[in-house]
């Protein structure tokens, strides 16, 4: 009976009965929650074989230095470009709506461990693996990229009788694992229903009321973005139809809402645009696992309205200047934050105290984090699809979209 059901249907209706389940049940819970950390174990299992296997594929695919070349430029000028898009969107709003203005600073909780992230610049030497084993271990995603793209691209360079097996066995391991994937799909529904569970039921309903005005700005800009700005780039750019491509990412969109990781929805992210979509492997195995670590539309647009309400809030008044610092910080910061939960919210340090914010502001909007990391999850992850059949469309791909 459930398989007559398409999973998209599947997913929606375990989310609506786990919110339901959540609300009504909530101390019952626990008889479900081991089902969402089945599922995520499951995902997380798949990831670094995955990745790593998709962009050695993806990249002896592509071949040639200057083929390489022109897909990385085109990958990187349509990720800073959403994001900075997406920024400037949620700093629009947030100056328009003011919503830190009068904000109830009762809501303040205590975080420990706030000054312990990394600058951009450590960021960026992280890049390159010490032990790429130890890396792969910790799912360091982008020194496993790093190292996968070298890798991938030095095979292209060396003898046939060494490149060829190589690159069959990773086009091997790839298929393996995206089969795996699809087995791993099929579950989908019991895991976001026991995941969404959880969160409801954790979810106390009073904060929702005093921090709405700010709940509704990151809201409506992350909805701009992801409802006008990029559909009408893939549009005009690409000639794609948002439409077919959002009804193609159902199940992934809706997995990334509820696990709130851009990396552990990866997986399903690379089965709908390859498969749904039909875009080629060499594309997608490229674009895609470097978009669910370095693009994040979502976070980005999230950390500017954030930081302005925080200073808001305060009373501190944020001059021009101020305010393209924030910019810019909130793009580098997105690029460095990890595709995990929360991941955005303990990078709003860097920001903070880069235009002179208390760092203790974050405390200020914990207690909402977890409901917008939801939906920021899910911008982050359409806008890296969009960007996978944008520039599969610009290397002459015939989609299905
Ligand atoms: N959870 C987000 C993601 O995985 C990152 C964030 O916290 O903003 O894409």
């Amino acid at each position: 009976m459930l398989k007559k059901i398409q999973l998209h249907w599947q997913i929606l209706i375990a989310l609506i009965f786990s919110i339901l389940f959540g609300l009504i049940f909530p101390d019952k819970v626990i008889y479900v929650g081991w089902m969402g950390d089945v599922f995520l174990r499951a995902l997380k299992m798949i990831i670094v074989p995955l990745i790593f296997s998709s962009i050695v594929s993806a990249v002896t695919g592509i071949g040639n230095a200057e083929n390489l070349g022109r897909m990385g430029l085109k990958t990187f000028s349509y990720y800073l470009m959403t994001s900075l898009l997406a920024i400037i969107t949620g700093l629009i709003l947030v100056n328009f709506i003011q919503p830190g203005i009068g904000a109830d600073l009762g809501f303040q909780r205590q975080l420990d461990g706030l000054s312990n992230t990394d600058s951009f610049g450590q960021t960026l030497m992280k890049i390159i693996p010490v032990n790429i084993i130890d890396s792969m271990a910790k799912g360091d995603m982008l020194a496993i990229i790093f190292f996968a793209m070298l890798f991938g691209f030095f095979t292209t360079r060396v003898d046939k009788k060494y490149s060829e097996p190589i690159a069959t066995f990773f086009d091997a391991v790839f298929e393996i694992m995206m089969k795996i994937t699809m087995f791993v799909i099929r579950f989908t529904p019991l895991g976001i229903f026991g995941i969404v569970a959880v969160i409801v039921a954790e979810q106390s309903l009073s904060v929702f009321v005093s921090m709405g005005k700010y709940m509704i700005t990151v809201l409506l800009a992350l909805t701009i973005h992801s409802v006008i700005t990029l559909p009408l780039i893939s549009r005009v750019i690409a000639g794609v139809n948002p439409l077919k491509h959002l009804k193609n990412m159902s199940v992934p969109l809706m997995t990334a809402f509820s696990t709130s990781s851009s990396s552990a929805t990866l997986p399903l992210t690379l089965e709908a645009v390859e498969k749904k979509s039909g875009v080629s492997n060499k594309t997608s195995g490229f674009v895609l696992p470097m978009g669910a670590t370095i693009n994040m539309d979502g976070t980005a647009l999230y950390e500017c309205v954030a930081v302005l309400f925080i200073a808001q809030a305060y009373g501190m008044e944020m001059s021009a200047m101020q305010q393209i610092i924030i910019v810019i910080t909130a793009l580098l910061s997105s690029i460095g934050a990890a595709g995990i939960p929360m991941a955005g919210l303990v990078i709003i340090t860097v920001i903070l105290s880069a235009v002179g914010l208390p760092l203790e502001g974050v405390g200020l909007i914990l207690a909402v984090d977890r409901i917008l990391d939801m939906f920021r999850t899910t911008v982050n992850v359409w806008s890296d699809s969009c960007g996978a059949v944008l520039i599969a469309k610009s290397e002459g791909e015939t989609l299905n979209v």
